[in-house]
């Protein structure tokens, strides 16, 4: 933690004059390394590290889930159970708590809702509805009432507002809510009546959750919540329009006070300097390694080996939202045209799969499709590749292009959500920038931003400008908290 931030915490913290650290309960379906489905479990599962090294009493509080019970269930502390009221139904809810990193993890148990998988694809609104009340339920018993209850996407959306309607003259009264939004494409659509029924939500309060006859869960923490940010400045203003807020927009722009905050990554493993995980470690100072790391994943993925061609990469999830339609578009012309390589490693739509399948197919020695998900590998392309393609149609923060940039690899994005504020584009005249982007959702637009990259790659000073830069960007966790912190202590 640089002395600097923690300083000016400390100085904020005692103008606060609360006497205490402040109480932060993160709350959500996953949290990293227990139970992962994507970079939301990350967020939950880094930032109370920092934020306690900052003085919060920050803690979490997640479902007990399958998974977690079969790795870490011996290492997990049974405290309480007790009964909740769901509608008519009378439900069991377990109290088990895990310490890891110092922090303490609650964990909700229920077989039914969490001895399967982390989201039971017919019945997750009603699983998630039952973790809000359960979370609600079980705070008080524990003596843990905080200052911000931080939900996290649509699963914990309904908190706020079953906190506001129906716990206002309980211990909870004063608590406040913070609701990060981190997709707003996906947003827990269910049953109206069911709902309802099931939190038992008052009949002058339906249309605080209702959309096209559902209830959105994500919807009733946009309204209801004390707070609403999301992971990128870009982003926030982004859902605010119709073309990225999936029909939340109005509700948003109502409020008038969505910002956004850019994750951090995690430096104990995203450092090339310090990572076992690939062939040659390296520095901004001593790039040798890189050279020998690119050398190494040609032969690893079986390309051509000649490491004076520059070499494209990404690592991704395939489906609509990372612009595969783009490369579709644009890159067997690109590949023709152009002398570069590229590799990719992702899993996702059958299409795309096939479609990477087809490309390798076409371009055999000089483009490699790595379909599947595999953590060492995607070290070694973020440590090998010299340029980092994601050509996304929206992108709420996007963790890959700072990864690609802590490697020095240059990231090539669309101007979208937080690719926007995270990637300087390359201005030839003065030097700057620590990558290259386009704007517009279009083939010929990504293609003519290859280009210049590979054009680029040519001027050797150029280069090793542009990578030093990229390397230089602060994407450090200490700052992300320190931003979080700030914002817990407005709100109360
Ligand atoms: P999103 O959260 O939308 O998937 P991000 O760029 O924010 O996109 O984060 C994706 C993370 O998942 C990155 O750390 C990336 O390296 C990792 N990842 C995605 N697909 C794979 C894969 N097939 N194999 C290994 N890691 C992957």
């Amino acid at each position: 933690m640089p002395e600097t931030l923690k300083k000016q915490m400390d100085q904020i913290l005692e103008n606060k004059g609360l006497g205490r650290p402040p109480r932060i309960l993160l709350t959500a379906a996953e949290c990293s390394p227990l139970a992962k489905t994507g970079g939301l479990a990350d967020v939950v599962g880094s930032l109370p590290k920092y934020l306690r090294k900052m003085g919060f009493d920050a803690r979490v509080m997640i479902p007990y889930h399958r998974i977690i019970k079969e790795r870490y269930g011996d290492q997990v502390e049974y405290l309480f159970s007790f009964d909740i009221h769901m509608g008519w139904r009378t439900k069991f809810v377990g109290v088990n708590r895990l310490v890891l990193n110092k922090v303490t993890i609650w964990l909700i148990e229920n077989e039914e809702y969490f001895g399967g998988p982390i989201y039971m694809s017919d019945r997750e609104g009603e699983q998630y509805a039952f973790f809000t009340r359960a979370v609600l339920e079980a705070l008080p018993q524990l003596d843990f009432i905080p200052d911000v209850i931080h939900c996290n996407d649509w699963h914990t959306g309904m908190l706020p507002l079953l906190l506001k309607t129906q716990y206002v003259y309980s211990p909870l009264g004063g608590t406040k809510t913070l609701l990060t939004i981190h997709n707003i494409a996906y947003q827990g659509l269910c049953k109206f009546d069911f709902v309802q029924d099931f939190l038992s939500i008052p009949d002058g309060c339906l249309g605080l959750m209702e959309r096209y006859g559902m209830a959105d869960f994500l919807k009733a923490g946009c309204v209801m919540a004390d707070k609403v940010n999301t992971v990128s400045p870009s982003y926030a203003w982004e859902i605010c329009t119709p073309e990225y807020g999936e029909g939340l927009d109005g509700v948003l722009s109502m409020r008038g006070d969505v910002g956004g905050i850019v994750n951090g990554i995690d430096q104990s493993v995203w450092n090339p300097g310090k990572d076992n995980s690939i062939p040659v470690k390296y520095t901004r100072s001593k790039m040798m390694g890189k050279v020998q790391c690119k050398t190494a994943l040609l032969e690893a993925v079986g390309l051509e080996i000649n490491p004076n061609r520059p070499l494209i990469g990404m690592v991704t999830r395939l489906v609509e939202q990372k612009g595969i339609e783009l490369m579709m578009d644009a890159m067997d012309n690109l590949l023709n045209e152009r002398d570069f390589a590229f590799v990719l490693l992702g899993n996702g739509e059958r299409r795309y799969e096939d479609w990477f399948r087809g490309l390798e197919a076409r371009h055999p020695g000089k483009v490699c499709a790595w379909i599947g998900y595999d953590d060492d590998l995607s070290h070694w392309i973020y440590a090998g590749c010299d340029f980092y393609l994601m050509p996304s149609r929206f992108e709420p923060c996007g963790i890959s292009q700072l990864i690609a940039m802590a490697y020095g690899t240059l990231p090539i994005v669309r101007e979208t959500g937080g690719l926007r504020d995270t990637v300087q584009a390359y201005n030839m005249f003065t030097g700057e920038g620590t990558g290259f982007s386009f704007a517009n959702m279009d083939g010929g637009d990504m293609a003519y931003a290859i280009r210049r990259a590979l054009d680029t790659y040519e001027d050797k000073d150029a280069m090793a400008q542009l990578m030093k830069q990229a390397m230089s960007v602060d994407s450090s966790c200490d700052k992300w908290a320190f931003d979080y912190g700030n914002l817990y202590l407005s709100m109360f």
